[in-house]
């Protein structure tokens, strides 16, 4: 805010900063917001702007229930999933989701987890369409090829471990992980206060 109006304070140090934000429903933290010098101008521009909805770009949005999609998959999804394999088997399992949804396949490489980080991340980056391995565990290397479908086949609007890619797990473990109950999977997820996309919310499942 201070950075903003750096110069405009400098001339006038006695002008005070007011900002106007924009926060939806589910939003923790505001993240959304523009900074003005004068009370006059941050007023006009709020009352110019007050109809319009929040911005629609899913990667302004918070991602509300990552921690507890996270948890969720550690508890329910996790338990019974190899976690031990090979490079090779990681790309085929993502170049075999991929076919069957109609999907250019991402990317995957994998990559040492340096051992003093707690948490090694593997990663999904939309652009250039790549995931980024760094534990071998079919749970996560359908994680993040998860992130490529719900982006580029289910259009997901939401955050990243929003209500669409939700359900997309759901679906690639009923598809991918045979032993797990997709029953069951959204219903612990809904117990959890996880937001769930219904099924028919998203495009129907390749044949
Ligand atoms: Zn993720």
């Amino acid at each position: 805010m201070a950075a903003l109006n750096e110069r405009s304070l400098e001339e006038n140090p006695n002008a005070r900063p007011y900002v106007v934000f924009w926060v939806a429903p589910w939003q923790k933290t505001i993240s959304e917001y523009k900074a003005f010098v004068t009370q006059e101008a941050a007023k006009r521009y709020f009352s110019r702007h007050k109809k319009k909805p929040p911005p629609v770009t899913p990667t302004l949005r918070r991602d509300f229930q990552q921690n507890l999609v996270y948890l969720w998959e550690e508890k329910f999804i996790d338990a019974h999933s190899p976690n031990d394999m090979t490079e090779e088997q990681m790309e085929r399992i993502v170049q075999r989701v991929s076919d069957d949804f109609n999907m250019e396949a991402p990317g995957i490489a994998y990559k040492k987890p340096n051992p003093r980080h707690k948490y090694a991340a593997s990663t999904y980056d939309p652009t250039p369409h790549a995931i980024l391995m760094k534990r071998k565990k079919l749970t996560w290397v359908l994680h993040e090829v998860g992130h490529g479908v719900d982006h580029k086949i289910n259009e997901n609007q939401w955050s990243d471990h929003g209500p669409s890619f939700v359900r997309t797990i759901i679906r690639l473990a009923d598809r991918y992980q045979v032993w797990q109950d997709p029953e069951k999977l959204e219903e612990e997820a809904k117990k959890m206060g996880i937001l769930v996309a219904d099924d028919d919310a998203l495009p129907p499942l390749p044949s």
